[in-house]
C-alpha cells in the first residue's frame, strides 16, 4: 500500500510516470488509495481554481456526419437517426438564451457535416462574436486542414475540443473505420495547438478492446501535448451501433482518472461529462470532487436534443437550458462548489501555487529537474 501511494505521491510531485507506473497504479487501485489520489487532486484543483466551476454551453448544431465511428450514434451509417441541421439564426438564439443564464463559453459541437463549410463556420462564429464579444467560443467539429483551423481561428474561435479517442494505433482501428488515423487526429491536435487555440484532447473510459496499456498510452500522450483541457467520460454503447451489446465503461474508472489527470496538469480544465452523468445520477458531483472543474450543460433547443444522441439514455434531453442551470447549480452547491459566471480561460500554474512536499536532503540528487525550485509539487 505504502508503495503504491508513493506513486502517487510520486505523479503529485513530478506531474508524471513511465508506462509500467502507470499500470501499476492503474492494476492496484482501491477504493481507500482513490481517495488519497482525490484528495491530491482537489488541493490541486483548489490552490488554482478554487471551488469555482466553470459551465459551458453547449450547442449541438448538426448531427449529419460524414464519418463513421463504430462507437457513435450519428455514425453515418446509422440511418435510423433523425438528421437536423440548426440555422445560425437559431444557433444565435441558443447564445442569447445562454447569455442571459450566465454562460459566457459557448461550443459549437457536431458531427463532420460538409454543409457547414470554413466561410459558413465563420460566419457564425464572427456573428458570435461581434455580439458577444466578452464570450469565448470553442469548436468541437472533427478533423480539418491547417488551413481550415487557421480560417476558424482568425474568425474569432478561441478554443478546440478533439478528443484523440486513444493513443494506441491498434486501438484505434478497433474503434474507426480505416479512413480515420490516430496520426491524422494527433496532427489536428498539434496543428490547433501551435494556432494559438486553447485545445483539448479526450477519451472515453471503457471503450471496446482498451486495456491499461492503452490507458497509460493516453495519459503519456496527454503529458505530451500539454493540453488546456481534456474530456474524458464513459464510453456508453448506442443501440444502433456496431457497439452496441459491448459493456459500458464504468464510473470508479472514470473517476480515478480524472484524479490522476489532475495531478499530471495542475492547471487543465477538466469537466465533468453528462456521460459520467449519464451512468450515475451522482456522477457529474463525483467528478467535481475527483478533480474535475467544468460542467457542460445543454444549450441545443429542446426539440433536436433526442436527435442528438451519441449514446443510449442521455441525460437532460427533456430539460429547458434555464432548467439545466439551475439543476446543475444546485448540483455543484451540494457539495460546496460554485458554478460561476465566467469565461473560464485556462490558468497556467504559477509558482506561488506551489508549496514544498520532499526534504531538502532528497532533492539534491544532481539529475535533471533536482533544483529545489523545480522539484516542488502542488499538495
Ligand atoms: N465530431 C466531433 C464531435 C464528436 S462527439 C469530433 O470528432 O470531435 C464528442 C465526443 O463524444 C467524441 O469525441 C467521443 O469521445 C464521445 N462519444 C461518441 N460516442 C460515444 C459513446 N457511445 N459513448 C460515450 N462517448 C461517446
Amino acid at each position: 500500500m505504502s508503495g503504491y501511494l508513493a506513486l502517487i505521491d510520486k505523479l503529485a510531485v513530478e506531474g508524471t510516470l513511465e508506462h509500467g507506473e502507470f499500470l501499476a497504479l492503474l492494476k492496484g487501485r482501491s477504493e481507500d488509495t482513490a481517495q488519497y489520489l482525490f484528495e491530491k487532486a482537489r488541493a490541486v484543483r483548489h490552490a488554482i481554481y478554487g471551488r469555482d466551476v466553470y459551465m459551458r454551453g453547449l450547442i449541438e448544431f448538426t448531427n449529419y456526419c460524414k464519418n463513421d465511428c463504430f462507437y457513435c450514434g450519428i455514425r453515418r451509417s446509422n440511418r435510423e437517426a433523425d438528421r437536423y441541421r440548426l440555422t445560425p439564426e437559431q444557433i444565435l438564439d441558443c447564445c442569447a438564451a445562454g447569455y442571459k443564464l450566465g454562460f459566457r463559453t459557448f461550443v459549437l459541437q457536431g458531427g463532420e457535416d460538409p454543409y457547414y463549410t470554413d466561410e459558413r463556420m465563420a460566419d457564425i462564429i464572427r456573428a458570435i462574436k461581434s455580439r458577444y464579444p466578452d464570450c469565448a467560443v470553442t469548436l468541437s467539429i472533427g478533423e480539418k486542414s491547417r488551413e481550415s483551423y487557421r480560417l476558424l481561428r482568425e474568425a474569432g474561435a478561441d478554443r478546440y475540443l478533439l478528443r484523440h479517442e486513444t493513443a494506441n494505433d491498434e486501438h484505434y482501428a478497433k474503434l474507426h473505420p480505416a479512413s480515420l488515423t490516430l496520426a491524422n487526429r494527433k496532427r489536428c491536435l498539434y496543428d490547433l495547438k501551435d494556432l494559438g487555440y486553447q485545445v483539448g484532447c479526450g477519451f472515453m473510459v471503457g471503450s471496446p478492446y482498451q486495456n491499461d496499456a492503452c490507458i497509460a498510452d493516453d495519459l503519456l500522450f496527454i503529458k505530451e501535448l500539454d493540453p488546456h483541457m481534456v474530456g474524458i467520460g464513459p464510453f456508453i454503447p448506442h443501440h444502433q451501433t456496431p457497439f452496441a451489446a459491448e459493456k459500458p465503461g464504468t464510473m470508479e474508472l472514470t473517476l480515478f482518472l480524472l484524479g490522476v489527470i489532475r495531478l499530471m496538469l495542475p492547471g487543465v480544465l477538466l469537466p465533468a461529462t453528462t456521460a459520467l452523468g449519464t451512468i450515475h445520477t451522482q456522477g457529474r458531483e463525483q467528478g467535481i470532487l475527483a478533480g474535475a472543474n467544468v460542467v457542460m450543460p445543454n444549450l441545443s433547443p429542446r426539440d433536436v436534443r433526442t436527435k442528438y444522441m451519441l449514446y443510449d439514455n442521455k441525460i437532460c434531453t427533456g430539460d429547458e437550458a434555464a432548467e439545466c442551470r439551475v439543476c446543475l447549480q444546485r448540483r455543484m452547491e451540494s457539495i460546496g462548489y460554485n458554478l460561476t459566471v465566467a469565461r473560464g480561460d485556462y490558468i497556467p500554474p504559477q509558482r506561488s501555487f506551489v508549496l514544498p512536499v520532499i526534504p531538502e536532503s532528497n532533492i539534491t540528487d544532481g539529475k535533471e529537474g533536482s533544483d529545489p525550485e523545480e522539484r516542488k509539487c502542488y499538495v
